[in-house]
């Protein structure tokens, strides 16, 4: 997350998930080397910093800026006004390692969602894509969001990419639960399926897989969205303090609904039943950037 001073804030606009406080940065770069996870990428891409969903099990907030930060995760974002020129700068960076080049890999987003609720505003994420077109990366884009078929015409520019739909349960009470101000599952699939129509090649994340309803049906309901990917996780074990994990109150709630390893298992194996021939990806290996 970037920690570049903010340089002014906005009065909270309508209809911004969890989002109290705005601030608009003008950072000095916007691709990360990446590491971890997406580690088989070049860069990692955040248009912004927090994100107005403000999931439960969000393990981002252990990259917030400060403790403070950290503690109000979904209360506040930052918007990285200048990032379609920071692309731009980006192609001619005299470093090899940080110049964004043809055919990079780069994952959006690693630690926000680029169609979380203020995106509907701003557009930052469109011009970003806008910028991206002519570099032509391998692109992945990460969102819980059907905000994301607004740039149907934008991905369909691009010759490699995949635009993952983040889905962890077929249950909206469960959703309800974990995730009250993200996009209902309904909408998450159908958003999918607009997308494949429109020949978008798209993931199915089932990260990290929450209590199921009745995981055979879920797996068939996906399975005919003929995705591009499918992959599940699990939550991510809480490391020494401080290290990045899924918060203990989410652990906590997932504990109290009887969400198990056990159930977990067998909600896997009933998934990949119904998949068939299309392989249930699990943690890392589902999040390799498009070929
Ligand atoms: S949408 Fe993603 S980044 Fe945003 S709060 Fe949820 S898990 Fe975290």
């Amino acid at each position: 997350m970037n920690n570049a001073v903010p340089n002014r804030t906005a009065p909270r606009p309508a209809r911004l998930g969890t989002v109290r406080t705005v601030v608009y940065t003008n950072p000095r770069s916007l691709l990360t080397p990446a590491s971890g996870f997406i580690k088989a990428y070049k860069f990692s891409l955040n248009p912004y910093g927090g994100c107005g969903f403000g999931c439960e099990y969000c393990y981002a907030r252990f990259f917030a800026p400060t403790p403070e930060a950290s503690d109000s995760w979904g209360e506040w974002v930052r918007v990285k006004e200048n990032a379609a020129a920071l692309v731009v700068e980006a192609t001619r960076e005299p470093s090899e390692r940080l110049r964004l080049c043809p055919g990079d890999p780069v994952y959006m987003s690693s630690v926000t969602d680029p169609y979380q609720p203020i995106e509907s505003r701003l557009g930052l994420t469109r011009g970003i894509l806008e910028a991206l077109i002519p570099v032509q990366p391998r692109l992945v884009i990460q969102t819980r969001s059907p905000v994301a078929t607004r740039d149907i015409d934008l991905f369909q520019q691009f010759d490699r990419i995949r635009v993952n739909l983040s889905v962890p349960t077929d249950s909206e009470a469960v959703r309800l639960r974990y995730e009250p101000h993200a996009p209902s599952i309904r909408a998450r699939l159908k958003a999918a399926e607009t997308l494949t129509r429109a020949g978008v090649p798209v993931g199915i994340s089932i990260s990290p897989m929450l209590g199921m309803d009745d995981a055979s049906a879920f797996g068939r309901r996906i399975a005919g969205l003929d995705a591009a990917e499918y992959v599940v996780t699990g939550f991510h074990r809480p490391g020494p303090r401080f290290a990045a994990g899924t918060p203990v109150s989410a652990l906590e709630k997932a504990r109290a609904d009887g969400w198990n390893r056990a159930r977990y298992d067998e909600a896997v194996a009933l998934i990949q039943e119904a998949l068939g021939t299309h392989p249930l990806l699990k943690g890392n290996e589902g999040y390799a950037p498009p070929k």
